[in-house]
């Protein structure tokens, strides 16, 4: 209902209306709408509108909430609950017409036709939540995992009917099994019925003479089944899977809840993932670094070749392209990142050291060290 009207616009009183104010406007607008007073069209729709601004306001933890968050704040709240709240004998009484519902008004009018099946719980299933770890390599191949469900499900002793085996579920005398009952309030208009869930059923429109000894009457038993999900290639921290049917049963042939399993992935040892893209660190000599070199990196399935150009400097980074992770929602692969990193030699040999000493002079570098005679104590360090 998008297009919703302001409730106070509705009543056509101001935003800082006292209870007075509110209850005067509704009352002059409700006798001018009321259905059984008036029979153009739409008189109905009007009237509940304004009832159901009136309920609203009136109230004063509902009012508070609609000034507050609007429509939006009224989600929780049925118009059975709203409607509930109009004291509607007091509305019509005080307008001079006496009490009672003389005045040839005399017809139940079902003003606000909650029947059917909509009103009381649905039956349905709880949904459940579990979280299942993953390793990266498993994110990267897909994996089928075993999980131990905790759920409730149809009570074996009953078959989910709640009642011990031999008793019975008998239709409940209060409401006739329609689970719901109309209370009838008089006025001077007539008398107005609204619906409301049956109390001694709760809802239930049936009555479980002996409970299920084995489930205490709910129907349903916990138990732990063994659960084998499918978890696709790419997923991340966070990812949801819905299994269907895998929650809480339903209660009375209401459908079952579903499981959702939550991914979590684990830190990796090597590789570090941004979206569908892993990098790695990959640590050369200063050699490798100078002359160039072919090495095996590791990737998440394997191994491959990288081919490092003589003359790479320390933190260039090669791409091997499809070496990531595959997409959940496309079909391509991301990369890998190789970073490398030339690694200085923290101990040389006198041999190494010497060979240095001779690159050094080659290259035409002035280390003062060396020529100071040093060049062991930097080295030996
Ligand atoms: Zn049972
Ligand atoms: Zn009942």
């Amino acid at each position: 209902m998008a297009d919703k009207r302001d409730y106070y616009e509705v009543l056509g009183v101001d935003k800082n209306a006292d209870k007075k104010t509110i209850k005067k406007a509704y009352r002059k607008l409700a006798m001018k709408y009321h259905p059984d007073v008036n029979h153009e069209e739409g008189a109905e729709e009007k009237f509940k509108e304004l009832s159901e601004a009136y309920g609203v306001l009136s109230d004063d933890e509902k009012r508070k909430r609609y000034d507050q968050f609007g429509h939006a704040g009224m989600d929780g709240f049925s118009q059975e609950d709203i409607f509930n709240n109009i004291n509607f004998e007091d509305i019509f009484n005080g307008f001079g017409f006496g009490g009672g519902s003389q005045g040839g008004f005399g017809s139940i009018f079902d003003l606000f036709g909650f029947g059917g099946e909509s009103s009381g719980p649905s039956g349905r299933g709880q949904d459940i939540s579990q979280i299942v770890e993953l390793t990266l390599e498993e994110v990267a191949s897909g994996v089928s995992k075993d999980l131990d469900v905790r759920h409730k499900k149809k009570c074996p002793k009953c078959n989910g009917t709640r009642a011990e085996p031999g008793s019975s579920v008998k239709t409940c005398p209060q409401c006739n099994g329609a689970g719901q009952v109309k209370q009838v309030q008089n006025t001077p208009l007539g008398q107005f019925a609204t619906v409301s869930k049956c109390p001694q059923c709760n809802g239930e429109g049936q009555h479980v003479e002996k409970p299920c000894t084995e489930c205490h009457g709910s129907g349903l038993k916990t138990t732990t089944n063994k659960i084998s999900i499918n978890i696709p290639a790419g997923v991340e921290t966070g990812t949801k899977l819905r299994v269907s049917g895998e929650g809480d049963d339903g209660i009375r042939g209401a459908p079952s809840g579903d499981l959702y399993v939550t991914i979590k992935v684990l830190k990796h040892d090597l590789f570090r993932r941004e979206g569908q893209d892993l990098f790695y660190d990959l640590p050369i000599s200063y050699v490798q670094a100078c002359l160039g070199d072919s090495v095996d990196v590791p990737t998440i399935d394997g191994e491959a070749s990288l081919n490092i150009p003589a003359g790479t400097q320390s933190g260039s980074t090669f791409k091997l392209r499809g070496e990531g992770i595959k997409s959940l929602n496309w079909s391509g692969k991301g990369n890998l990142y190789v970073k490398v990193q030339v690694v200085v030699p923290k101990k040389l040999s006198a041999k190494q050291k010497e060979v240095l000493k001779e690159f050094a002079d080659v290259s035409g570098e002035e280390i003062s060290h060396v020529k100071k005679g040093l060049l062991d104590k930097i080295f030996t360090k």
